[in-house]
């Protein structure tokens, strides 16, 4: 069975996987990043997508650490990528309307593939690799028993799933999302998206024998089997954009608590003024899909969310509390209760389930007369106003985002970048 790329779902572990791959991050990783050697033979990546999606490592920290190493020019192809993740992310800020439509198309599908059997079967061939297609059949077994796909793997499954097999891209973006580690709203779906011609209109993308040959090193050559063409999907949608949520900040004097998800589990570096009187960690891995969560998936998280809760504890010396709940209202409004709580603080949840579960808390909260604040990170605050349409656009803005967060490579300078 093949193993995971990561140790455990902990900050420590980020830092650990961090400093193995610095060295590579440079010229090396520009060279070698497209290839998929197989599970366990990952040190031309960097590994630290689960890390990084559930905030354990901050980008910050990891654009800071990479230019104490090298050059802007040497790592300049590792940065880019970093910044994908703010540009999808701010691109679904920006558009929660595809999110939306995404969710409802699957729980629709799901229900479909119970009723129309031809349906079903090419559906369930697909997830439990009995295609027939070598490297896609290998992929499922590493998605479901690693949570984890290389990159270029990725790109080639959801391009098989859709253009060979003629699966709608919704449940392939499920079957990811509710398997993937790193398994993230926006660089999930929008991806899947680009792949169909939906994001990017009009180019698709299409998996190639022979490319799938060269970059797995001669692993996989499904010759025979694949799609010759990748003709784009179209929908009449048009998808209005919203301008970004304003910033909010903890009202001087607040007795708060601080709320630790699945979206960022190292809340003590928010821009806190004041201390916390009490502490919440609270998980909704399994509303990812009307479907079961992959363990991998659901275990990083929760992993995840406990190491948060018990550093955050830790630093500020308050008690802490878990909720493994369905209802986060009543989860909420029990443990601010129970603290005399007149406000609850986390960072802020871009689109996807958490923030679902925040805009209603919120209500519950505010009709008890106490507020929730979600917290903005500066990173955040930065690249998202430059992603609304394509990539290029962030992409000419890294230089002018690292100096405007401060990110030198300079070590007193690693702090402040994260908050
Ligand atoms: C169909 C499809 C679905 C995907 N779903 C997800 C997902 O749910 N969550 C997720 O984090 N990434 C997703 N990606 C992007 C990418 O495949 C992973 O981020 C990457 O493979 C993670 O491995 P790594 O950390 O070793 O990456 P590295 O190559 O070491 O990259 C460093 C970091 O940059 C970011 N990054 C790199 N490439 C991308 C990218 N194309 N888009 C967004 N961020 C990127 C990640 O945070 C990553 O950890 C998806 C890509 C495709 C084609």
């Amino acid at each position: 069975m093949p193993r995971p790329p990561w140790n455990e779902a902990s900050r420590r572990a980020a830092f650990g996987a961090l400093h193995q791959f610095l060295p590579r991050a440079g010229a090396e990783y520009a060279a070698q990043r497209n290839f998929d050697y197989g599970p366990g033979k990952r040190s031309n990546v960097s590994g630290l997508s689960a890390y990084i999606r559930h905030r354990l490592i901050h980008e910050c920290e990891v654009l800071d650490a990479t230019l104490r190493r090298h050059s802007v020019t040497a790592a300049a192809r590792f940065i880019e990528e970093i910044f994908w993740r703010a540009y999808f992310k701010g691109w679904l800020e920006h558009h929660p309307i595809v999110w939306k439509d995404y969710r409802s198309v699957v729980q629709a599908l799901v229900d479909s593939v119970e009723t129309d059997s031809d349906f079903n079967r090419r559906y369930r061939q697909a997830v439990h690799g009995a295609t027939g297609i070598d490297c896609f059949d290998a992929w499922v077994t590493e998605l479901k028993s690693t949570g984890y796909l290389h990159n270029h793997a990725r790109m080639w499954f959801a391009s098989i799933w859709v253009h060979t097999l003629q699966l709608p891209w919704q449940l392939g973006a499920d079957f990811f999302y509710r398997h993937l580690v790193d398994g993230d709203p926006a660089s999930n779906t929008l991806s899947w998206r680009w792949v169909c011609g939906l994001h990017t209109k009009g180019k698709t993308y299409l998996a190639r024998v022979s490319n799938i040959a060269s970059y797995t090193a001669g692993r996989f050559n499904p010759q025979g089997r694949l799609a010759h063409e990748a003709r784009p999907l179209k929908e009449s949608r048009i998808h209005a954009t919203r301008s970004l949520p304003l910033a909010q900040h903890v009202p001087e004097g607040a007795r708060f608590g601080l709320l630790v998800t699945e979206e960022d589990c190292a809340p003590e570096s928010l821009p806190l003024t004041d201390s916390p009187v009490a502490l919440l960690g609270a998980v909704t891995t399994n509303t990812r899909s009307p479907l079961p969560v992959g363990r991998p998936a659901r275990e990083f998280a929760i992993g995840a969310v406990a190491d948060g809760v018990e550093r955050v504890a830790r630093h500020f010396s308050i008690p802490a509390q878990s909720a493994r709940c369905e209802n986060w209202d009543d989860a909420l409004l029990a443990w601010a209760r129970s603290n005399d709580l007149d406000t609850v603080v986390t960072a802020y949840a871009p689109v996807g389930p958490v923030a679902e579960r925040l805009a209603s808390a919120t209500q519950s909260l505010a009709k008890n007369r106490i507020e929730l604040i979600q917290l903005r990170r500066a990173y955040d605050t930065c690249t998202w106003p430059h992603a609304t349409k394509g990539y290029f656009k962030l992409k000419s803005r890294i230089p002018d985002v690292l100096g405007q967060l401060g990110i030198t490579g300079e070590p007193q300078n690693a702090k402040r970048a994260s908050n």
